[in-house]
């Protein structure tokens, strides 16, 4: 799935590419996505010109002018990619909006647990709830215990949490704490403030690198011009149960956690 390290890297391509083109064409092949698609209002982009490509969380959010904004979010499987115009649609693509100089931008997703919508940027509910940006300035240790406070939840639950903190997934968390020397089952009201300060850094690093290495590529995750991320080839717990720490050698250790896997050093992370 991808998390914000890989929308990131996908944000960085779509505005290479999009910024100042202008939509001519939208075909909708499958609108029901994990939100039925608004037909009309996906169409009215065309003659539209991208202004922008941001993002919050895991969405993108393209500025489209006039207060309107084009949102689109990955799901489990969604991937964009930016073809040639003429390319004939390929294996589970479901919205192509064309470009007066930038090719054509595809929608594929087997899974369909991704969507996209048109809309006025303060009817945006999905982004309304959101806590503070994970990839931002404003996450170090102080930021992260006033976040915290009052929550008696395991630290690893709380970082999932997309209201406390927004844009962290399974992967990186798992990264983050790892990071930080800490077990993804302690408890939010025993960690110290040096605990949540070396957290804070931790959150800072692992997803600055991911987004520098171009996101975590599996099997699915592919940037918008088809490439895929290296951080898999130096994640330091996450999916590598049973094999060596590479700080102390101590195998991997995966226990299941809020139905989600955590991966953790037993020696180094306390
Ligand atoms: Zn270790």
């Amino acid at each position: 799935m991808p998390e914000l390290p890989e929308v990131e890297t996908i944000r960085r391509g779509l505005e290479r590419r999009l910024c100042g083109a202008r939509v001519t064409r939208v075909e909708i092949r499958e609108p029901r996505l994990r939100r039925r698609v608004d037909e009309a209002a996906l169409r009215a982009l065309v003659g539209r010109r991208v202004e922008a490509v941001g993002r919050r969380a895991k969405y993108l959010l393209a500025d489209v002018g006039e207060g309107l904004c084009w949102l689109m979010h990955l799901g489990m499987s969604g991937r964009l990619l930016l073809v040639p115009s003429g390319e004939p649609p390929g294996e589970h693509e479901h919205v192509r909006v064309e470009f007066d100089r930038a090719g054509s931008l595809r929608y594929r997703d087997p899974r369909r647990f991704g969507w996209m919508r048109v809309a006025r940027v303060e009817e945006l509910d999905e982004i309304a709830g959101l806590g503070p940006e994970a990839l931002g300035a404003e996450i170090g240790g102080a930021a992260l215990r006033a976040l915290l406070r009052g929550t008696r939840r395991d630290i690893k639950a709380a970082l999932l949490d997309q209201r406390v903190i927004a844009g962290i997934g399974n992967i990186y968390a798992n990264e983050i704490l790892f990071r930080a020397g800490v077990r993804p089952t302690r408890r939010c009201p025993r960690l110290s403030g040096a605990d949540l300060d070396r957290i804070a850094r931790a959150t800072a690093a692992v997803l600055g690198e991911a987004v520098a290495r171009r996101g975590t590529s599996f099997s699915d995750y592919f940037d918008s011009d088809g490439l895929p991320g290296t951080f898999q080839d130096v994640l330091a717990v996450f999916d590598r149960r049973g094999e060596p720490c590479r700080r102390c050698a101590t195998p991997i250790k995966r226990r299941a956690q809020g139905g989600r896997s955590s991966f953790y050093c037993p020696c180094c992370q306390r």
